[in-house]
């Protein structure tokens, strides 16, 4: 771990990881991290063996939505042994810096970073990996893809038309690259008023429904905005490890994922 970390050539698939899927979004506030919390839980409650990899270098969210603090450790001073939560194998760059400090890194130490995130740590036999990508369509996501052996990504959107068009500059850039998207999630779909039930779409209607359609590729869940979702998330307990409908909707979403 000590030392700063710097980039090398070569393939950086971990041995004895089944698949890797990536979780994109285009903008960053859209719930990408929220997905990849929930959808890694909910795997990991079906029994599979998850990883989680927070490659959100500049923003890394699972320490804090995971509930894991802690430095990893390096016993060999080699290979770093990532922590668990909720039954899921964690790591990320967040458990490297302070919390509340900016990651104020060039590429080549970014890209250092990533590589040690993926080949140094002792992820073991996984099932699946699942890596939250940081948000639109730069160096990290290039390099994850050409380098990682991605099964393939989910894009997460929101339905307003501002998200969509940056989900779309990332979806065409997995298509460039020739990473499979695996499917759209709509994320924040629809609100439902506690307080009287009745149903609104605030962020619009649609939207990523035709634009799966128009890539041909499944809209594997349309989520809503929900209350308990960010508490939850906040708190360090995905909503996906307790019961109700998010967390059956999370179980369907895994369950599809390793059908
Ligand atoms: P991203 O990873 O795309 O930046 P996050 O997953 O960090 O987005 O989500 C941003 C905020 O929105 C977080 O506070 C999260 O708890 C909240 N959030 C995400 N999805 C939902 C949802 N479906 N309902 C309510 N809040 C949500």
């Amino acid at each position: 771990v000590g030392g700063h970390p710097t980039p090398q050539a070569g393939p950086m698939k971990p041995t004895g990881v089944d698949r890797i899927i990536a979780i994109a979004s285009g903008k960053g506030g859209v719930g990408k991290s929220t997905v990849s919390a929930n959808l890694a839980v909910a795997l990991a409650r079906q029994g599979r063996r998850v990883g989680l990899l927070d490659a959100d270098i500049y923003g890394p969210s699972q320490p804090r939505m995971m509930g894991a603090s802690g430095r990893p450790a390096s016993p060999d001073g080699k290979t770093i042994e990532p922590l668990r939560a909720h039954g899921v194998t964690l790591m990320s760059i967040g458990f490297m810096v302070d919390e509340g400090k900016a990651v104020v890194w060039r590429g080549p130490m970014l890209m250092g970073a990533l590589q040690q995130m993926l080949g140094q740590v002792a992820w073991g036999q996984l099932d699946v990996l699942i890596v939250d990508l940081p948000p639109g369509t730069g160096d990290v996501q290039l390099t994850l893809c050409q380098r990682s052996e991605l099964t393939g990504a989910f894009v997460v959107s929101t339905p307003q038309d501002v998200a969509l068009l940056d989900a779309r500059k990332a979806i065409d850039m997995f298509a460039t690259l020739k990473t499979p998207v695996l499917g759209l999630i709509e994320n924040m779909s629809t609100f439902i008023c506690p307080a009287c039930g009745h149903e609104s779409q605030i962020f619009g209607h649609g939207g990523v429904a035709a634009e799966a359609d128009r890539l041909g590729v499944p809209l594997l869940a349309q989520l809503p905005i929900d209350l308990d979702t960010r508490l939850s998330g906040d708190a360090g307990t995905p909503i996906a490890a307790g019961d109700g409908p998010m967390a059956e909707a999370y179980g369907r979403l895994a369950e599809g994922l390793v059908r």
